[in-house]
């Protein structure tokens, strides 16, 4: 506070600058804290070399530091500093117990008085901006922008309403039908989240589960969705629409809480329905974070008589070694390589290469994303099991669901 008070006299700029090193965690969990404090202390010193007299480093706790950088001139100026002193001398290697470790530092600027001029709000806009440089690959800088901040209000304004939203009754499931590839007979729906917020509109899952995820609130609305799900497959084979399933996608964290086989087995009790018609899609990055936990997780699930898919299939990095231990029950591949697949012959062999794979170790194949009617031939010629896209279908409310499903019951859905 007395640094920007003296600039404010003086009419001069003072940077504040936000460090935060990138993988700390990684370093402190596997080598011990005894090596991170040590990393520490030599991260202190490094910066320390880095400023002039008049100058501040001090550390917030955990691996988090902030400079202060009085008598600046230009935002160029810091730009220097940061890039040919700070970010190398951080990157040399830092010898500890004998040993060379290599660290390097995500940092978001701040400049009084153009950024703000009260310290709360210097201190959030650099941790804004270092947020952005982490984001944008890690051991980097970023200055500030009013349309970051915007960009953060906005993120506040929707974790703030989506705490909300479950109560509100704001949240709603689409249902896309999956067909048989052969047949072309309705088997099940994929349900799919939305969010009518009060004020911005239909929001589209990519805007909010992340903050959902961020926040937690994943876990509460996953459950919401998961009851959602299997009430309305209750009510399509009471309406005698058909024996289909409902596929729910299931997050990262909500796949972690301690309570999610709980969680499923009083949903499949207070809805009734046949745990043989609940399937659950899980990414190859849920799969693979903690392999044994999920192979015995998995096994209750499937033990319960749930299904198990493994959705985007293609896109993160399964061990192959591994799958064949998940008791899963299906592949989705991934609708880049659907959507690629006639102008690229890459995605057609991914394609065909994971039905092969799929068909080898005994699951079940599904391509998501079909547009157009090239596609289904190739996805039929290949022996591909169910389909899945805006060629068939879109997703639709439940009610326009059940429609579309009483039009093509007893019959292919298309001719
Ligand atoms: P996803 O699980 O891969 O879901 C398929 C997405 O592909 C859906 O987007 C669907 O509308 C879209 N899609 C289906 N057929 C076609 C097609 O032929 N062409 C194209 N271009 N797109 C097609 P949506 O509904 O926007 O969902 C996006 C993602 O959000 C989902 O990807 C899923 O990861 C996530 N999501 C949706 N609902 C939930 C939910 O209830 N819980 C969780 N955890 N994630 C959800
Ligand atoms: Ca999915
Ligand atoms: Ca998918």
């Amino acid at each position: 506070r007395l640094t920007v008070e003296q600039a404010d006299r003086l009419d001069q700029k003072v940077a504040l600058l936000f460090i935060d090193l990138d993988r700390f965690k990684t370093i402190n969990d596997s080598l011990g804290h005894h090596v991170g404090d040590g990393l520490l202390q030599s991260v202190a010193v490094r910066l320390a070399q880095t400023i002039r007299a008049g100058d501040t480093v001090s550390r917030l706790g955990g691996d988090e530091f902030v400079i202060i950088l009085s008598g600046v001139e230009s935002a160029d100026e810091v730009a220097h500093l940061i890039e040919q002193r700070l970010i190398p001398l951080i990157r040399e290697p830092h010898e500890i117990d004998g040993v060379n470790l290599y660290v390097s530092c995500s940092v978001g600027v701040a400049i009084f008085p153009d950024d703000g001029r009260e310290p709360d709000e210097l201190m959030r806009h650099a941790d804004g901006a270092m947020y952005k440089a982490k984001g944008s690959g890690r051991d980097n800088f970023q200055f500030f922008t009013p349309t970051m901040n915007e960009k953060a209000l906005e993120r506040l304004h929707i974790e703030n309403s989506l705490r909300q939203a479950v109560d509100r009754d704001e949240l709603e499931l689409l249902f896309q039908p999956l067909l048989d590839a052969h047949g072309q007979y309705t088997v099940g729906a994929e349900a799919l989240l939305r969010w009518r917020h009060p004020e911005l509109g239909l929001m589209p899952p990519i805007r909010f589960i992340p903050i959902a995820e961020e926040t937690g609130l994943i876990v509460p609305i996953g459950e919401w969705v998961l009851e959602q799900a299997c009430r309305h497959q209750s009510a399509w084979r009471q309406a005698g629409l058909g024996e289909l399933f409902v596929a729910v996608n299931i997050s990262a964290l909500q796949f972690r809480q301690e309570r999610f086989l709980n969680t499923v087995a009083n949903i499949l009790r207070t809805t009734g329905i046949d745990p043989g018609s609940l399937e659950l899609e899980l990414t190859e990055t849920i799969l693979m974070e903690d392999v044994e936990a999920n192979i015995r997780l998995m096994s209750s699930l499937k033990a319960m008589g749930v299904s198990l898919a493994v959705d985007d299939f293609g896109t993160g990095y399964s061990s192959l070694n591994y799958l064949n231990r998940f008791p899963i029950d299906k592949l989705k591949i991934d609708r880049s390589f659907v959507s690629d697949m006639l102008s690229d012959p890459t995605n057609l062999a991914i394609t065909k290469a994971i039905i092969g794979l799929g068909h080898t170790i005994g699951l079940r194949v599904t391509a998501e994303g079909v547009e157009h009617e090239e596609e289904l031939c190739i996805l039929q010629s290949v022996a591909c099991d169910e389909v899945q896209g805006y060629y068939f279908a879109r997703p639709m409310p439940a009610g326009d669901f059940e429609k579309w499903l009483a039009e093509s019951v007893g019959s292919p859905s298309l001719s």
